[in-house]
């Protein structure tokens, strides 16, 4: 994938990242053979799923002549952090649009884009179009040339690092021996989901997808399905991918996703517990410990059919739990 049609990679981060069987977890689930994909572990400033898709938008912004990175997204958004750090790696500035008031105490990823030195602008309630294009005239006033990337990176830019990441796995998978039924992960911003589809399509990796939906409004006024087509059925035409995508080719799994984007429920913190206890991996409370209970949960009720294998993806977002602190216990 390093034709003209697409920008080119800037490294970030340790790839292919570790996959591994989990024995104990795996014990606990005897129908199953349960499999883990450690994105947790790019190694871009404590790692997550972002860093993929930053080698190829800082890929992007440097061949555009762009000296600063603006991106958006909640205050403990894993995407603002790495960007953050990716924009220190590349020697461009970093400007964070986020949710909310200055907190009087710095936590989390929060405190971690503070002391990689990103400017962070709060926007109160809601961030709106008003916030970034204001933001961008100013950078532009002043000389600079910024580089814009919605919340989550979540572009076809940013989504090629998916489809990077489809082919990485589908060698490792070989080159293991091994054959995967099922790959379960957080979607929410859609650039994940979108890169493994458009990823399977390109190299034939074999696994269906189960992205468990994480946020149920979506994104603004669009369902994430709209969101994940966008970016699939704009990287088909550019990838020269010949079928179209079916709208059961990006069906989510959803119900996990009920009590609201970053509120923190017994499922969570039971999926949190219950594999650092058998397998000394932190999953997080906003993202990938919400997919994991889905996991668990489809596993028990047999809605993931027994006999599978089944792999997490595990998407990142340790900093998290140092905000939850003790809400967690
Ligand atoms: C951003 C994020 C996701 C979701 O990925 P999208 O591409 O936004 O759908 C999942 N897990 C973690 C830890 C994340 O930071």
């Amino acid at each position: 994938m390093t034709d003209h049609n697409t920008p080119p990679r800037f490294p970030l981060g340790f790839f292919p990242t570790p996959l591994h069987r989990l024995h104990r977890l795996s014990g606990r689930y005897p129908d199953y053979q349960l499999f883990i994909k450690r994105d947790d572990q790019t190694g871009l400033a404590s790692g997550g799923n972002k860093t993929r898709k930053l080698e190829f938008l800082v890929g992007e912004a440097l061949a555009q002549g762009c000296d600063t990175i603006v991106t958006a997204g909640a205050q403990q958004s894993n995407h603002c952090r790495q960007t953050a750090a990716a924009a220190n790696v590349a020697g461009m500035a970093c400007h964070l649009l986020v949710r909310g008031a200055e907190p009087k105490e710095y936590t989390g990823n929060l405190l971690l884009s503070k002391l990689l030195g990103a400017t962070i602008h709060f926007c109160g309630e809601e961030i709106r179009a008003e916030h970034s294009t204001a933001l961008l005239q100013e950078l532009r006033a002043s000389g600079r040339k910024p580089y814009h990337t919605p919340v989550g990176g979540s572009t076809l830019t940013g989504a090629l690092g998916f489809a990077e990441a489809a082919r990485e796995l589908k060698e490792q998978l070989e080159s293991m021996q091994l054959q995967m039924d099922y790959i379960v992960f957080a979607s929410c911003s859609g650039g994940t989901q979108a890169g493994l589809l458009l990823g399977k399509a390109l190299y034939g990796l074999e696994p269906s997808l189960l992205p468990v939906s994480i946020e149920k409004t979506g994104l603004g006024s669009q369902a994430l399905e709209e969101t994940v087509m966008a970016i699939a059925e704009e990287g088909r035409g550019r990838l020269g991918i010949g079928k179209a995508f079916d709208p059961e080719d990006l069906a989510l799994v959803r119900g996990y996703d009920e009590a609201g984007y970053g509120v923190l429920t017994r499922a969570e913190k039971e999926a949190i517990r219950e594999l650092a206890a058998l397998e000394g991996i932190f999953l997080d409370p906003v993202y990938t410990g919400r997919a994991f209970h889905a996991m668990t949960d489809m596993l028990r009720s047999g809605r993931i059919e027994p006999g599978s294998n089944v792999l997490f993806w595990h998407t990142g977002g340790l900093p998290a739990n140092f905000h939850y602190g003790n809400q967690l216990l």
